[in-house]
């Protein structure tokens, strides 16, 4: 049976793996190196970015995170995480970021002012309108020509792939539908799920 880890050192995760035990997935909370061996998939949870980026670190996970990554298996970050996985060419900050997707990045893009607000979206590759909820969300400003963007909100891009990788600037674990999830289950972990 496969199985989905959620990285656990700060942010979102309760939900996430809540998500996952919802749609009949085996759901493990990811705290250790050792605790990515056996996983198919990993989401990275919203979150503060600094600080998750800072506990990756201090905890020893990054090298594991890297290799997770470069053997292929799927990987999933939303909002902070969707931070976290993006590149940094301007070198403006030392917060991590991973550069598993070929994206730059603005943080609190919507405004700081704007805590939340929930919309309706056109996802590429899923059928129905996705129910998206933004916190503090951050936008994708641009894409490497390898990055497939998959949802906009008026001109600013809210989610996009690159080969095992899926970020979404809003959080899907948040909304009753779990077609983002059922998404990243089915085309990035090899499951089968309907939803
Ligand atoms: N604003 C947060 C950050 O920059 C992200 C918010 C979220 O994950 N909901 O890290």
């Amino acid at each position: 049976r496969k199985k989905v880890g959620v990285l656990d050192v700060q942010g979102a995760v309760r939900e996430h793996l809540l998500a996952l035990k919802t749609v009949g997935v085996k759901a493990v909370s990811v705290k250790l190196p050792e605790d990515f061996d056996e996983l198919d998939g990993l989401i990275i949870p919203g979150g503060e970015s600094t600080a998750i980026g800072r506990l990756i670190r201090e905890q020893g996970l990054e090298d594991r995170l890297r290799t997770f990554y470069k053997e292929g298996k799927g990987i999933f970050g939303t909002c902070a995480g969707l931070i976290l996985c993006s590149t940094d060419e301007s070198h403006e900050t030392n917060d991590l970021r991973l550069g598993f997707i070929d994206i730059e990045v603005e943080r609190n893009g919507f405004g700081r002012q704007v805590a939340s607000f929930e919309t309706s979206l056109d996802f590429t590759g899923i059928e129905q309108k996705v129910e998206a909820v933004f916190i503090r969300a951050p936008y994708i400003q641009s894409v490497g020509p390898g990055v497939k963007v998959l949802a906009a909100v008026d001109d600013k891009i809210v989610a996009a792939e690159q080969k095992n990788v899926l970020v979404t600037a809003f959080h899907p674990e948040l909304t009753e539908d779990n077609v983002v999830l059922n998404y990243f289950l089915n085309h990035f972990v090899g499951l089968s799920v309907t939803n």
